[in-house]
């Protein structure tokens, strides 16, 4: 080949390449800086709660992230993982007045994870977590703050402010406030959110703090960010054999390399790709390991760090009135009020409901592939006619469709118990044939005598319906139609 067209070649290559990296890195990410655009239809509001920050905040700076994903998607992405050999996604303290109830997760109920100490955290849980407008306010905003490019930190001021801080963190001594200015300038991190991340990880008594060992092991190792320090056995002693075994395959022999080491780690999977809030490390939400790639389980992980880090700010800048950036994640399909906080208490009691079917995805229409839940309930029972069931209307839309699973639930105390499983065997105008499938039989994942729990209220009706979310002991959700509740 020509020399001077082999050249040209390669530099159409090169440009090509440098091209593709060029718009992947830079339109990967939708990221504005522009609040007064935001479509306060899509995200209610959104834009006046940080507008109001703004007012009140003028250093601060906001950006917003289009993540393009729906709100549904993320939450039941979110909501995985119920069982002790994978374990879930989102885990949440148990043996706490202040997270029983609705907090728990209705799959797993009491089943315990991890070190023992935390149940599975509810959609409810989730909900109120992950939506932004519940920490768009000045206790709770730190966790979207903006953790990368961080290299503009005065030595002094940091050590200082770390030495007052020591005085109500005992576990904040001059070794680790040592190691943690080193690694921030190594890493180019924030070090205040250095020693938040230590804070919200650690106490002075764990095993993976004191360097002690555990059950004679690996003394003298040390794992300060927790670093690999998981079980899916739901034993204490096995979180902390396996962080500290992990401490030392890294020769972590001193908190001062467990805190350069854990912090080279953390800037190189998590804050240079793109999880570089505390909000975005707790919930990935965006790059390619979607919902995958996420530093704790804790539901309120990053809640916590984010209010430490606001807590180290404030002792060196009372009025927080430096130059702070925060990236706050947009949803498709925002609900149009924030989520509420989950109650403590999850009794209802029902009195009565009358007739008609749900559908299982919650667009309150019944698809090909729904599951359709048909109640007939009079005076306190449910009726269950022979072979054909009552009228099946859905808020006024009548898509029954043939090979639609049907499940009969009697009503006690408030929990909703399926009695009979049947098919939709034909339709014809209003009304539509059923066919039970025999005692014991399963379809669609649903089996007959599965107990059916109500998760949530909802909070307004659909054509005078109001549909509640339910879920089957195995996981199957469903909505089902509420009348009239006491
Ligand atoms: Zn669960």
């Amino acid at each position: 080949m020509n020399k001077r067209i082999r050249k040209l070649l390669f530099f159409i290559i090169v440009f090509n390449i440098i091209l593709f990296l060029f718009t992947t890195k830079t339109f990967a990410r939708e990221i504005s800086e522009d609040i007064d655009s935001i479509d306060d239809s899509q995200y209610p509001g959104i834009k006046a709660m940080i507008q109001d920050l703004k007012s009140r905040h003028p250093n601060w700076k906001f950006k917003v992230e289009y993540t393009n994903l729906s709100w549904e998607e993320v939450i039941n992405a979110e909501h995985q993982g119920h069982s002790a050999s994978v374990s879930p996604s989102n885990l949440v303290q148990a043996d706490s007045p202040s997270y029983g109830g609705l907090w728990i997760c209705e799959i797993c109920e009491n089943q315990r994870y991890d070190t023992g100490s935390w149940y599975c955290a509810s959609v409810e849980a989730l909900e109120y977590m992950m939506d932004p407008r519940n920490s768009l306010n000045d206790s709770d905003l730190f966790q979207f703050m903006q953790l990368s490019g961080f290299d503009n930190f005065d030595n002094e001021t940091v050590r200082n402010t770390l030495k007052q801080m020591a005085s109500k963190y005992p576990l904040i001594n001059d070794e680790c406030i040592n190691a943690t200015i080193e690694a921030a300038n190594t890493y180019k991190v924030d070090p205040y959110y250095i020693m938040a991340k230590i804070l919200e990880e650690q106490s002075v008594t764990s095993p993976l703090y004191t360097g002690e060992g555990y059950n004679g092991l690996y003394k003298g190792y040390y794992n300060l960010f927790n670093i690999g320090a998981t079980a899916t056995s739901g034993n204490r002693g096995d979180v902390i054999i396996n962080g500290l075994s992990y401490a030392a395959s890294q020769n972590w022999d001193s908190k001062s390399a467990s805190i350069k080491g854990g912090v080279q780690i953390i800037a190189k999977n998590y804050i240079s790709q793109e999880q570089d809030t505390l909000y975005y490390q707790k919930f990935d939400v965006i790059g390619d390991s979607k919902y995958e790639h996420q530093y704790q389980q804790n539901v309120l992980g990053a809640q916590t760090a984010g209010s430490n880090l606001k807590k180290l700010y404030s002792t060196y800048d009372p009025n927080l009135n430096n130059n702070y950036s925060f990236i706050i994640p947009l949803y498709r399909g925002t609900p149009s009020e924030k989520c509420p906080r989950p109650a403590i208490d999850r009794q209802h009691t029902l009195s009565s409901l009358n007739g008609i079917a749900g559908d299982v995805n919650g667009d309150n229409q019944v698809n090909i592939g729904d599951v359709i839940y048909l109640i007939n309930y009079i005076n306190g029972k449910v009726q269950i006619p022979d072979n054909k069931l009552p009228l099946a209307r859905v808020c006024g839309n009548n898509n029954l469709t043939i090979g639609d699973a049907i499940l009969l639930i009697n009503y006690i105390n408030g929990k909703a118990v399926l009695k009979n499983v049947g098919v939709i065997t034909s339709t014809l105008n209003q009304t539509t044939t059923v066919k039970l499938l025999p005692n014991g039989s399963d379809y669609k994942n649903i089996s007959q005598g599965m107990e059916i729990k109500i998760l949530k209220l909802a909070e307004s009706p659909v054509a005078d319906v109001y549909w509640d979310l339910v879920v089957g002991s195995n996981g199957v959700y469903g909505y089902i139609p509420r009348n009239n509740y006491n």
